[in-house]
């Protein structure tokens, strides 16, 4: 049996899985390494098998009738228990996380793992205020009842996991669904530091399990379990289509976050400073985020303006360990992904498209990978149409508004599009006109988390964030009752 916890760098983090209550271990493990230091394993994690994902369920399923009996108000308590120990261990995650994922720590301590706590709060806050809709018709008072639907399994990828995993758990739990957690096996370790917090927040146990492995054999146990009622995944299209599959033979509603290749759209009339610079912050986690604008479409009569900028702040990110506050750039998250990233740039440079900067990885030996940008032959390079998930954006010129929202439109994806003009009708037109599922006008990655999210295409099925998570996770009834006399 493997050892329950390890300690890394004096933080005691749990190893194996969180079911029914209890830190329990499986026979097998797999590795977590650092990407900063590729030497440098980190912990041995317990690898959950089927018989893994049945326990889980198991637990889940019991927890279930006491979890969902509990009132909004005592839900909500709990949630917010939980968002309490996760500032009062704020640094630990950060750090945690920053050595198994390569982010930022400073962007952990002060944005992502405050935003985990955030996702507990937000939804002990909405639950509480959710009303429920009533009106009258026909004689009748009609009410919208959400009823907690069951066990629901979460599945997470491996880029930003704390954030995503506490994104995804805290509608679900708010809602009176139990949860079992599987978090992406390059990442395991922040969010196994939420288990040592379930209990002292008060869930009855089973409420929320967490559990560690591999995809094909333990995620795949989980989603095809016929007892699990909802599947919320954030990973690749080709996961979302095999997840599909089983959410079909079991007839369970299941959310799906793919993918991006979303535009960012500079035009004439904008702020190039500030489009030049948001353009090379789309370098800022070595590209390791779903929403970020990858194809950089530029109006041609400022091309030259906006590029002389982008350059300049290109070349002040610095590649570096993630612990260190000067660091803009992070390693790469394992070197089968620095490969993959490598092997996109080099098809493109087989295929003619021009690499306008960078296109190499940036020290031998290291997982980072110089800012790339490329001008690609054609609309239809494969650079241009497929999610690299690293930092290698395209470039390509317009002339009219209807050209640029022609390319916006011109992918399979549809995620996330980035606007910069001064003029709101402009706004207002373009931004109805991109097909995705969240355009931001001289801004990015600013969310309220009461908007939908998700997205169109190979990007997505289904919402989740503020009520429409609520709805997601619910069986939402319809109780009539005839208002006149019953004789
Ligand atoms: P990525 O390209 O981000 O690694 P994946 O879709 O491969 O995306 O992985 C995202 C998450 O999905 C991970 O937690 C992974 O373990 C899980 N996963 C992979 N394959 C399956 C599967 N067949 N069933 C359920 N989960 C899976």
């Amino acid at each position: 049996m493997a050892a329950e916890r390890v300690t890394i760098e004096g933080i005691s983090v749990p190893t194996g899985h969180f079911i029914g209550g209890e830190h329990v271990a499986s026979e097998a493990t797999f590795e977590t390494r650092s990407p900063m230091d590729w030497s440098w394993k980190l912990a041995d994690i317990s690898r959950g098998t089927a018989a893994t994902a049945q326990a889980a369920v198991s637990a889940a399923v019991e927890a279930f009738p006491q979890w969902s009996a509990y009132s909004v108000g005592e839900r909500a308590a709990c949630l917010n228990r939980l968002a309490d120990l996760i500032e009062a261990n704020k640094d630990a995650i950060a750090t945690v996380e920053c050595l198994d994922m390569a982010m930022l720590l400073e962007s952990l301590k002060l944005r992502l793992v405050p935003r985990g706590a955030l996702n507990f709060r937000n939804y002990a806050d909405i639950i509480v205020a959710a009303e429920e809709r009533v009106w009258s018709s026909k004689g009748t008072q009609n009410r919208v009842i959400r009823m907690p639907a069951g066990p629901a399994v979460i599945i997470t990828p491996w880029n930003a996991p704390f954030m995503l995993s506490t994104w995804k758990v805290a509608p679900a739990l708010a809602s009176g669904n139990t949860v079992i957690l599987k978090p992406a096996e390059w990442s395991p370790l922040s969010a196994a530091l939420l288990s040592d917090f379930i209990n002292e927040a008060g869930f009855p146990k089973g409420a929320f399990n967490i559990v560690q492995g591999f995809g094909h054999d333990l995620g795949s146990a989980l989603v095809s379990d016929p007892r699990v009622k909802r599947l919320s995944f954030t990973g690749s299209p080709a996961t979302a289509r095999k997840i599909g599959h089983a959410a079909a033979e079991n007839i369970v509603p299941f959310t799906a976050e793919l993918g991006g290749k979303g535009p960012f759209m500079v035009f004439e009339d904008c702020d190039i400073e500030a489009a030049a610079k948001k353009a090379a912050g789309q370098f800022d986690d070595s590209g390791q985020v779903c929403l970020a604008g990858t194809r950089l479409l530029v109006q041609n009569s400022v091309m030259d303006a906006f590029l002389e900028k982008f350059h300049a702040h290109t070349d002040g990110h610095v590649m570096g360990d993630s612990r260190e506050a000067g660091t803009t750039m992070t390693a790469l998250i394992h070197p089968d992904h620095l490969a993959r990233v490598a092997a996109f740039v080099d098809r493109a440079r087989t295929n003619g498209d021009e690499i306008l900067r960078g296109g190499k990885v940036h020290k031998e030996g290291g997982l980072w990978y110089e800012p790339t940008l490329i001008r690609p032959k054609s609309n239809d390079s494969e650079i241009v149409q497929h999610e690299v998930f690293g930092p290698v954006l395209t470039l390509q010129g317009f002339d009219t508004e209807e050209e640029a929202v022609a390319l916006a439109n011109s992918t399979m994806y549809g995620l996330s599009g980035i606007i910069y003009t001064s003029s709101a009708e402009r706004a207002e037109r373009v931004g109805r006109a991109v097909r995705s599922g969240v355009v931001w006008v001289n801004c990015f990655l600013i969310r309220d988390l009461s908007a939908p999210f998700g997205g169109i295409g190979e990007s997505g099925i289904g919402r989740e964030g503020g009520d429409y998570a609520l709805d997601f996770h619910a069986d939402l009834k319809t109780l009539q009752i005839f208002e006149g006399s019953v004789s």
